[in-house]
C-alpha cells in the first residue's frame, strides 16, 4: 500500500526500510535531509512536508521524538491535518494518552482517524521486525493497516478508545525503566560487596530476577561499558514522566513509580538527555564508589 512515513530516526529508519522491503510504496519526510536521503536510496520518494505527504497518501505513519513534534506534524501548520487525501494518522511514537486524545480530537474535525500505535522492543526489534505494536483506534482503520503494521512487529489491538495504546505502552515502559534501575542497584550492591558483576548477571538470568535489563541491556551495553543500546535517556525519562502523569490523572499514587521517577530525574540531570539510557548505572556507581564491568573488571572508583 502507499504509506507516508515521517520521522526517520533510530526507530523510524529501520521500520520504514522494512516496509519498503515488504513492497509498500513509501513517501518519507524528516527535518534532517540526510535521514531522508538514506531511504530515498532504498527506493522511497522524498516528501516536502507532512502536508505534502498527506496530499498524496491515505495512510501516514510517524515516529517522532517528542509530544510537541507529534502534535506539530499531525495538526500544526503544514501538518498532516491540511492534507487532501489522508484518511488516517498512525502515531508510532510514545506520546502518552492525553496527547494522543488531543491529536485525535483535532484530527477528528477533519475526518482523519488517529491511530495510536506505540511500539516496544528497541532498535534491534525495529530492525528485525519483532516489535510489540500496541494499536488503538477505529476498528475499520485498524483492519486497513494491520498487515502493514505486521511488517514491523507483532500487532496487538488494545481497543477503540483513543489513547489506550499509549496507556499500554506506558505500563510496559514503566516496567522496563524500573527493571533497569533496579538491576543497576542490585549489581552495584553486589560489586560493592566484592561480587563479579558478570557472574551476577549470569545467575540473575538463570534465576527469578531476570528482566530485559539483565538479559539484554547489561550484557550488551553495561558490562562492556559501551553504553550504546540506542535509546536516549531523554526518551526514557519522557516515558517515565508520562507514566507517572497517567497514574496521577487516574487518581492513583504508586510508590514504585514515584521512586523510579525520582531516580530517573537524577540520571537525566547527571548524564544528560542525549546519553544512552544504559548510562543510568553511572550516578548509582558514583554514589556507591564502585565501577561495574569494563575491560579491567569491576573495581572501586578512584
Ligand atoms: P530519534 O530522535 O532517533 O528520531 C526522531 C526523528 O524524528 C529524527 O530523525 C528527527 O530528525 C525527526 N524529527 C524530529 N522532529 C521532526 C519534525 N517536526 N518533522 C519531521 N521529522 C522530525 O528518536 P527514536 O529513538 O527513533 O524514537 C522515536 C519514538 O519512538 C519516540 O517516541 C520514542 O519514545 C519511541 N521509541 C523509541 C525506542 C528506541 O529504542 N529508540 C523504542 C521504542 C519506542
Amino acid at each position: 500500500m502507499e504509506i507516508g512515513f515521517i520521522g526517520l530516526g533510530k526507530m523510524g529508519f529501520p521500520m520504514a526500510r522494512r516496509l519498503i522491503e515488504a513492497g509498500h510504496k513509501l513517501t518519507v519526510f524528516d527535518t534532517q535531509k540526510a535521514a531522508m536521503d538514506r531511504l530515498v536510496a532504498l527506493g522511497a520518494k522524498a516528501g516536502a512536508s507532512p502536508k505534502d505527504i498527506a496530499d498524496e497518501v491515505e495512510t501516514v505513519m510517524a515516529s517522532l521524538p517528542s509530544l510537541q513534534a507529534s502534535l506539530d506534524v499531525a495538526t500544526g501548520k503544514g501538518g498532516v491535518i491540511e492534507g487532501k487525501r489522508v484518511k488516517r494518522f498512525i502515531d508510532l511514537s510514545t506520546v502518552g494518552s492525553q496527547m494522543a486524545v488531543k491529536i485525535h480530537d483535532l484530527l477528528a474535525k477533519k475526518n482523519i482517524a488517529q491511530i495510536d500505535s506505540p511500539v516496544s522492543g528497541g532498535v534491534a526489534g525495529a530492525e528485525k521486525g519483532t516489535l510489540a505494536v500496541m494499536v488503538s483506534g477505529p476498528r475499520a482503520d485498524f483492519d486497513a493497516v494491520k498487515a502493514a503494521l505486521g511488517v514491523i512487529g507483532k500487532v496487538f489491538f488494545i481497543g477503540e478508545k483513543p489513547g489506550s495504546g499509549q496507556t499500554m505502552k506506558l505500563a510496559n515502559n514503566f516496567l522496563s525503566a524500573t527493571a533497569m534501575v533496579a538491576t543497576c542497584e542490585a549489581v552495584v550492591m553486589g560489586v560493592k560487596s566484592g561480587l563479579d558483576p558478570a557472574v551476577m548477571i549470569d545467575v540473575i538470568n538463570a534465576g527469578s530476577g531476570m528482566s530485559t535489563a539483565s538479559r539484554d541491556k547489561f550484557p550488551r551495553s553495561v558490562l562492556p561499558r559501551s553504553f550504546d543500546y540506542g535509546f536516549a535517556t531523554g526518551l526514557m525519562v519522557k516515558d517515565v514522566r508520562l507514566a507517572v502523569e497517567e497514574m496521577r490523572s487516574l487518581g492513583l499514587s504508586m510508590e514504585v513509580a514515584e521512586a523510579a521517577g525520582r531516580l530517573w530525574e537524577t540520571i537525566i540531570r547527571e548524564q544528560g538527555a542525549e546519553s544512552d539510557f544504559t548510562e543510568a548505572i553511572k550516578p548509582i556507581e558514583k554514589k556507591a564508589g564502585v565501577i561495574v564491568g569494563g575491560a579491567k573488571g569491576s573495581h572501586a572508583a578512584k
